[in-house]
């Protein structure tokens, strides 16, 4: 069950760097210092403070990844079709640069026409950032460019939220446009107006249509080239809501996801989408296994460990996850920590008459495994436990806590008669409580399919194994969210049951497998339970009483320093495509 290991070699840095398109042909107003320009030194272009050494420590939080996918069973056409898809990618790549700020190009230039210390780490930094500001350090500017704007390039930098907000309310006319998801917000004389990103961003939207146009023309299958055309049509349009519907559709073993989608970048408001791309292909072998854990749901629901008349068997058991592999990302997806996951549209209208999908990117989470929580577990476990962790009973449990959000209580009833949601009853503790039961529901699903004879004991031995080292993983940066605080409130669990055990010699973790799968029910049982009674008190004093960082765990917490946050992906099918 390994995975293929054959990765293709690691692609020239060169070569990632050049992916930042650099079209910006206006004469530079100002680079980033305000001494001679351009300047000949690029540590003269780093924020006051900021040594090249220091940045250098920065990029090397990344460690570089290959983002590698089974090709060799793709017919011609759906290579012909990837290969037009990366480039429109990089047309995204292109405008989410502009989205950043619209001097980005500018930046980038004029560091990659200085030389000398501090210039390699930079350009790499500002490639990983997608801009000058770091993601990780709450947009702190590692160049000496000042702060980031709220609103990105989105709106003029000198508007606040305020200014904004009175001109809406001052002409509710412009309400629509000025708060779509599909326009920036520009100064026109004494007023502001919102220019649709059709107007904003025209060249680079007809070269990403004629892209899709002709990936359309290549597809031999109908759903894709359905999509692609009327994606083609909204860059056009800005009327996105056809080519959402057209996505869930699509059943195509290469899979696109290329538009405007989240809007976090906007700072400002919330308002403005992000341009983004993932290029994916389906993997059938995960697809076909994670259909035959679908087809479970209805015997977890019936095997959770609690009260029959709390189980709810009621629901739909459909569960629109798909798994595949990242070819290509561009844009938004890329800037900063790389996701292993997305759930989209965001369109309510197209969630209320398809639902939604949640795509699980198989090789981004296994990267994530072998550079981040492989070495975790080394640093956190003891030997005998640590030896246990392995990619694919981790990533199934991954999949199983996926799955488990669909499992156990939904619509209840409370004591007094009302009908209520788990929800709506537990109020802001639930996202802690929902997370954690996700967590041992999963679990607890694993070990019923092992009596099910789908999974082998040594299996599932290792999915808790691993599960243990990801206590470790959401609790580095922090335990105020949800999260965190799910994975506090199980390790301090496991650790009253006496399952987690500290070597003192080493400050390392012991877990009793064996004893974690009778703990591990006991507390989905208690999660559940308190869910079903959508008791607030008791779900406060749970999360009261078991979420609290351990003194032990923060000691081990505190020796990650080395241990990478995120990879940086390198993507094989550049590669790839030289050979097709
Ligand atoms: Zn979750």
């Amino acid at each position: 069950m390994e995975r293929r290991a054959g990765l293709s070699p690691i692609l020239a840095p060169a070569l990632a760097l050049a992916l930042i398109p650099m079209a910006c042909a206006r004469t530079p107003d100002g680079a980033p210092g305000d001494g001679a320009y351009p300047p000949s030194e690029a540590v003269a272009l780093l924020a006051p403070g900021l040594s090249p050494a220091e940045l250098e420590l920065r990029v090397m939080q990344f460690a570089p990844a290959v983002l590698d996918f089974d090709d060799t069973s793709l017919e011609p056409w759906e290579r012909q079709v990837l290969a037009k898809l990366i480039e429109a990618s990089d047309v995204m790549h292109e405008i989410f640069a502009q989205q950043v700020s619209p001097r980005t190009a500018e930046w980038w230039s004029a560091l990659a026409r200085a030389g000398g210390a501090g210039q390699e780490a930079a350009l790499a930094y500002f490639d990983i950032m997608v801009g000058p500001w770091d993601r990780l350090e709450h947009n702190a500017p590692f160049l000496d460019v000042g702060p980031k704007p709220a609103g990105a390039g989105f709106y003029p930098p000198d508007l606040t939220g305020d200014e904004l907000d009175a001109w809406v309310a001052a002409h509710p006319e412009d309400a629509e446009a000025f708060t779509g998801y599909f326009t920036v917000i520009r100064r026109e004389g004494s007023g502001i107006v919102a220019v649709p990103y059709s107007e904003a961003y025209r060249p680079q939207l007809e070269r990403a249509a004629a892209l899709l146009r002709e990936a359309a023309d290549l597809a031999e299958e109908p759903t894709l080239a359905r999509y692609l055309r009327s994606r083609a049509d909204a860059f056009l349009s800005d009327d996105y809501f056809q080519s959402d519907m057209d996505w869930m559709d699509v059943a195509s073993r290469i899979e696109p996801t290329i538009g405007p989608y989240e809007v976090y970048e906007d700072g400002l408001r919330g308002y403005k989408a992000a341009f983004e791309s993932f290029v994916t292909v389906a993997d059938p072998a995960a697809s076909a296994a994670l259909d035959e854990l679908k087809g479970h749901l209805r015997a977890l629901e019936q095997a959770l460990p609690i009260e029959d008349r709390y189980k709810n068997l009621e629901r739909g058991f459909e569960s629109p996850i798909r798994v595949v592999d990242l070819a290509y990302s561009a844009g938004d997806t890329r800037a900063g920590v790389q996701t292993i996951a997305f759930n989209l549209p965001n369109d309510e209208r197209v969630r209320e008459a398809k639902g939604s999908k949640k795509v699980m990117l198989r090789n981004v989470a296994h990267a994530k495994f072998e550079r981040i929580l492989s070495p975790i577990a080394q640093e956190v476990l003891v030997p005998a436990t640590a030896a246990q962790i392995a990619f694919e009973p981790w990533f199934t449990n991954v999949l199983m806590h996926e799955l488990a959000h669909g499992l156990g209580p939904g619509n209840i009833t409370l004591e007094n008669g009302e009908q209520t949601t788990v929800n709506r009853a537990l109020r802001e503790r639930y996202s802690a409580i929902e997370e954690a039961k996700a967590d041992v529901t999963g679990l607890h699903s694993m070990s019923v399919l092992q009596q099910k004879g789908v999974f082998t004991a040594d299996f599932v031995r290792r999915a808790y194994a691993s599960h243990t080292a990801d206590l470790f993983r959401a609790v580095r940066f922090g335990a105020g969210e949800a999260h965190g605080m799910a994975n506090l409130l199980q390790f301090n669990w496991f650790r009253e049951k006496g399952v987690i055990t500290l070597d003192e010699a080493t400050g390392r973790f012991r877990v009793d497998l064996a004893a974690m799968v009778a703990a591990n029910r006991e507390l989905a049982r208690e999660l559940l339970t308190l869910q079903a009674r959508g008791s607030y008190e008791r779900a406060g004093e749970i999360l009261e009483r078991y979420g609290k960082m351990d003194p032990a765990m923060q000691a081990a917490v505190d020796r990650l320093g080395s241990v990478p946050v995120d990879i940086r992906p390198r993507y094989a099918v550049r590669l790839k495509m030289q050979e097709w």
